[in-house]
């Protein structure tokens, strides 16, 4: 099957199953093509800074709370379950947040994502916009973690991060308001973060992960399919719980664009003037 064939299957079999009864996770995910949520492309260059950016003006909303929608900023309190504590002994990241802000594009796709879920089921949002402070804060932790191999996680806080747009997120998925089993925390670096790590899954445990991190970044793109696009979001190879718009630099990477459109939001003076 050709990966546009199998794009027209997958959109076909969502909007059917959202019409017939709804977008449930369990049976769901698991019939939905795994190579589209797998970006082929090698990040290990971090190739795609080099990219051309021409600022859209989409402006950094704070995302608000709704019944399906829950934020908690992790590096304002780093004690929520699910999350792997970045610096240990502490509850928070010095420069932290303590709401959640993504650029508007990114905030309806979130509200309407979450509007899909079953009625147990939430998202539950940890990270938007990231101050450059507490991206130097994280990023020196996990070297002294990590050495070298903190390249692959987290952007070097003299380049340019994803999080700094306010296009990227991270996120996971709440079952009667504790997070599913995704086969890790958030924030937990290493291979069983990675976003194929499962996709050879025979127990039965490992299947129900897979079919949870397949159904996480399908749920994030099935506002655009309901609108016959085909996405307004791409998933990392690295980091199962991170999401971020197409037109980042990221995303225009692993979309073989020339030219990317949300560029870094303080700079650009795209904050709200009360955030907090
Ligand atoms: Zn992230």
């Amino acid at each position: 099957m050709s990966n546009g064939e199998s794009q027209a299957g997958s959109k076909r079999l969502i909007r059917e199953t959202i019409q017939s009864r709804g977008f449930f996770p369990s049976d769901l995910a698991a019939h939905l093509s795994p190579a589209e949520v797998m970006q082929p492309n090698d990040f290990s260059e971090r190739v795609w800074t080099r990219l051309r950016v021409e600022e859209c003006g989409d402006p950094v909303i704070r995302l608000n709370d709704s019944k399906k929608l829950i934020t908690h900023s992790m590096y304002w309190d780093q004690r929520r379950e699910g999350i792997e504590p970045i610096l240990v002994g502490t509850d928070r990241i010095e420069g932290a947040l303590e709401r959640i802000y993504v650029r508007k594009k990114l905030a309806d796709v979130l509200e309407k994502a979450a509007s899909l879920l079953p009625d147990e089921y939430q998202l539950l949002v940890l990270d938007g916009f990231r101050p450059e402070q507490v991206q130097r804060n994280i990023f020196e932790k996990l070297q002294t973690l990590l050495g070298d191999e903190v390249f692959k996680y987290v952007s070097p806080p003299d380049q340019f991060a994803s999080h700094a747009t306010g296009a990227a997120v991270d996120l996971t998925i709440l079952q009667s308001g504790k997070p599913v089993d995704m086969g890790g925390k958030v924030d937990e670096m290493g291979k069983r973060a990675h976003l194929h790590c499962f996709e050879g899954a025979k127990d039965p445990v490992d299947i129900s992960i897979r079919d949870w991190r397949r159904y996480l970044q399908w749920l994030l793109k099935t506002p655009a399919i309901l609108n016959d696009n085909y996405s307004d979001v791409v998933g990392i190879p690295t980091e199962t719980w991170h999401l971020e718009l197409v037109d980042t630099q990221v995303g225009a990477f692993t979309q073989n664009r020339s030219v990317a459109r949300y560029g870094n939001a303080s700079k650009n003076g795209l904050l709200p003037a009360d955030m907090h």
